[in-house]
């Protein structure tokens, strides 16, 4: 595997690998992988020729008390995973190559970005957006995976593509969880024991709810429950649940199809995200 830091080479290696009108699929993460971001690169390699991953802590989507610092970093770990799974092209700039000196243009992600994680997270969505938007424009990719483990950044750049012509297609992978229902996230690694199997009450509580609401049970009453329970189970406080139009994002006050259940919570000083679909 090929690991390219610099822009130059990383264009020759891209012109090289789509020789012969070969397609290339890009799956952007953040290291720190496990096999959410694995099932990505599968999904990658099943309908593309040739599968790039990058690795980047993106400093701009960190708020200045969030874990940026923190965040876990493995690259040599990371690594030979990918070689496991066959991937030619680890993309692994340092932020001086994405932000060199004086970099001050940024994507700005209206509506789809305010609420949810955005509201919680000010200006985190155009942190993301616009380091897809350069990984897009470094890479050059047909296609591009992400997980809807964060459905609302799938929306987000969905949109961004469509809005901005990126000419590529955006594939949606569904959530890896482990086998007690718990999303699997490189934040799961802040967890200590006891909160790792506290945190179970997350997603249970959240597939329950689910069912509830496709049932056609009140949407107040069986939030509220669901929220309950994830406080009971052990978490410290809940950020936001809501019934979400799954590509909009509007939040519905009665259940109508497609819809999604977003949240995320807190336990201890990690905040875990989730959601299931709805009917
Ligand atoms: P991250 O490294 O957290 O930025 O994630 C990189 C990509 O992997 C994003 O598209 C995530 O949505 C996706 N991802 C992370 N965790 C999971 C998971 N448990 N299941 C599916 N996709 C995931």
């Amino acid at each position: 595997m090929q690991i390219i830091r610099d822009i130059a080479m990383l264009d020759r290696a891209v012109a090289a690998l789509k020789q012969g009108g070969k397609n290339v699929a890009l799956v952007p993460t953040m290291g720190a992988l496990h096999d959410g971001h694995l099932s990505l690169v599968r999904m990658a390699r099943r309908v593309a020729d040739h599968v790039i991953v990058s690795i980047f802590v993106n400093p701009t989507q960190f708020g200045p008390n969030e874990d940026f610092a923190a965040y876990p970093r493995d690259e040599a770990r990371d690594a030979a995973l990918l070689v496991e799974e066959g991937v030619g092209l680890l993309w692994a700039p340092d932020v001086a190559v994405m932000y060199p000196g004086g970099h001050s243009t940024h994507i700005e992600v209206a509506e789809l970005g305010a609420d949810y994680c955005g509201a919680a997270r000010p200006g985190h969505f155009d942190g993301v957006a616009t380091v897809v938007a350069k990984l897009f424009n470094q890479v050059r990719p047909d296609i591009a995976i992400f997980g809807e483990k964060d459905w609302q950044q799938l929306a987000i750049i969905r949109r961004m593509a469509r809005d901005l012509d990126f000419g590529l297609d955006i594939l949606g992978a569904p959530i890896a969880r482990d086998p007690d229902g718990l999303a699997l996230s490189s934040r799961n690694a802040y967890l200590s024991a006891e909160q790792r199997s506290a945190a179970v009450a997350f997603p249970t509580a959240l597939k329950t709810a689910s069912a509830a609401l496709a049932n056609g049970d009140d949407m107040y009453e069986t939030l509220a429950k669901a929220e309950a329970a994830i406080v009971a189970g052990g978490f410290d406080s809940v950020d936001y649940i809501a019934l979400a139009d799954a590509d909009s994002l509007e939040r519905l006050n009665i259940f109508r199809a497609p819809a999604r259940l977003l949240a995320a919570a807190r336990i201890g000083k990690t905040r875990l995200i989730d959601n299931y679909p709805v009917g």
